[in-house]
């Protein structure tokens, strides 16, 4: 039995803040949430930790982010429109993929980040090797998280036409591209279902982990594997997680494709048949986000990302005044190229409010409960994850409150408007998943972060070019055209 005090815990969003409260937790669970000195005459056995320094709130959910420790810009790939940017990345092989994630996971953690969704993501090489040094990482860093398998069978280069799109670039571009490339991730939707079956045995002792379905998006996946995955989703009750309308040129293709609505394109598939959640939804249009609602989609914003991938901000303002229900990821991509997840959530909660002498906006309790409850819900965990309750995980953060005090060293007893404003992931004291801490400010976890942060650079120069330059940016020209005629 440990025994977390703090200054405040704030158990759930819309929770009543607790003053001088506590968190017990027995094993992996919370014990009880309460008043120090009742929860402690309770347990009087209990190991007290002081953070009286700090707020305790439940664990911060990344509910879309694809495991790059270092970012695409350390990785060598300068922000650009979407479809360029996707094409330099195929630039070069795989760098230390376990070492990159758990990377990734370890900044996570240090920004009181205690789960995650890893949207669907392949470096090109192995995708049943990648993806078992992924989920290695991630059990081996103690952050919870639920792992995509991805798949994806067309628009590989452009959207349509991609025979005339690869006759159209010039000869040396056409002939680098018939070097054989690895079939992205298993190839087929019975290798898919077949990864899903082995991965989900091989960790099945790792608590922390589970998979999910990440059909890539709409203009990268057929109809029928569409059904396919949503069938075997459902049958197995995992989640299914897309990207959904990021860039101009999908909404463009998407459009002219579906006719109309793209969610009411899948739900005609029997996609919604499975839990879903999709990311960015950039361009939905109004139908898209009635069915969002009526189909319970939950709709992951990653701000940042779209506001560096001249893709313009995510619809977040109007979701929420719909009743949409809107989680936060990083996408890597944070406007500050850092995992400052607090960051990302202030540049969505400042999105959110519609101009107006109505100040229509989400309130700070919404705010939170966007970071917490509907992360867990995007990412598909259990009922409840994303608050501090008897039974639930012990999935919480430590927030200094030094930031936030008055120069008298007071500080109001609701003190999350002045959190969501300030903090910074610097200002995290303490996450814990599943009842262990992972990250407080300790040497060995600043050492541990930067030891894979050593490893997963050191790798990166190690990579193989797989296209020349010129390539690529015969490629890039390309898709330039494309955007030119949409
Ligand atoms: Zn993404």
């Amino acid at each position: 039995m440990k025994i977390l005090r703090a200054r405040f815990v704030l158990p759930c969003a819309g929770g009543e803040p607790i003053v001088d409260g506590c968190v017990a937790i027995a094993a992996d669970r919370v014990a009880a949430v309460g008043r120090f000195e009742d929860v402690r005459s309770r347990f009087p056995g209990g190991a007290v930790l002081d953070y009286r320094q700090a707020i305790i709130l439940p664990g911060l959910i990344n509910a879309h982010q694809h495991g790059r420790g270092l970012s695409p810009l350390l990785l060598g790939y300068r922000d650009d429109a979407l479809e360029p940017w996707i094409a330099a990345r195929r630039r070069h092989g795989p760098p230390d993929i376990y070492a990159v994630t758990r990377l990734a996971a370890e900044e996570m953690l240090a920004n009181g980040v205690t789960a995650t969704l890893h949207a669907n993501y392949s470096y090109g090489s192995d995708y049943r090797e990648e993806l078992g040094e992924t989920a290695r990482a991630y059990r081996d860093a103690g952050i919870r998280a639920t792992i995509c398998i991805g798949y994806q069978d067309r628009g590989f280069l452009a959207y349509e036409n991609e025979a005339e799109f690869v006759a159209a670039l010039p000869e040396d571009a056409r002939k680098a591209l018939r070097i054989p490339a690895a079939p992205p991730y298993a190839g087929s939707v019975a290798g898919t279902i077949a990864l899903m079956e082995e991965m989900s045995a091989r960790f099945g002792d790792a608590p922390l982990i589970t998979f999910a379905y990440g059909p890539a998006g709409p203009q990268w996946v057929s109809d029928e594997a569409w059904t396919a995955l949503a069938r075997d989703a459902a049958r197995r009750g995992v989640g299914l997680h897309f990207h959904l309308l990021e860039s101009p040129l999908q909404a463009a293709w998407c459009r002219k494709a579906h006719g109309g609505s793209t969610l009411s394109h899948l739900r005609r598939l029997g996609v919604f048949e499975a839990k879903t959640s999709c990311a960015h939804g950039v361009y939905m249009s109004e139908e898209d986000m009635t069915l969002a609602r009526e189909e319970a989609v939950v709709v992951v914003a990653n701000p940042g990302s779209n506001l560096r991938l001249f893709n313009g901000p995510p619809p977040v303002a109007e979701l929420h005044r719909r009743g949409c229900v809107v989680a936060v990821g990083t996408d890597n991509t944070a406007l500050a190229d850092d995992e400052d997840y607090l960051a990302e959530l202030r540049l969505y909660a400042s999105l959110a409010r519609t101009p107006g002498i109505e100040a229509i906006g989400p309130s700070p309790a919404e705010i939170l409960r966007t970071a917490t409850i509907n992360g867990g819900k995007a990412a598909f965990l259990s009922e409840g994850t994303g608050s501090l309750e008897p039974g639930q995980p012990a999935d919480l953060v430590a927030i200094d409150c030094a930031r936030f005090e008055a120069p008298d060293g007071s500080c109001p007893r609701n003190a999350l408007p002045l959190l969501l404003a300030r903090a910074k992931g610097t200002d995290v004291a303490l996450t814990m998943t599943a009842g262990v801490v992972r990250h407080a400010r300790r040497r060995e976890d600043a050492d541990r972060r930067a030891h894979w942060r050593h490893v997963a650079t050191a790798s990166v120069a190690k990579r193989e070019t797989r296209q020349d330059e010129t390539t690529v940016a015969a490629i890039q020209r390309g898709l330039r055209g494309l955007r030119r005629e949409v």
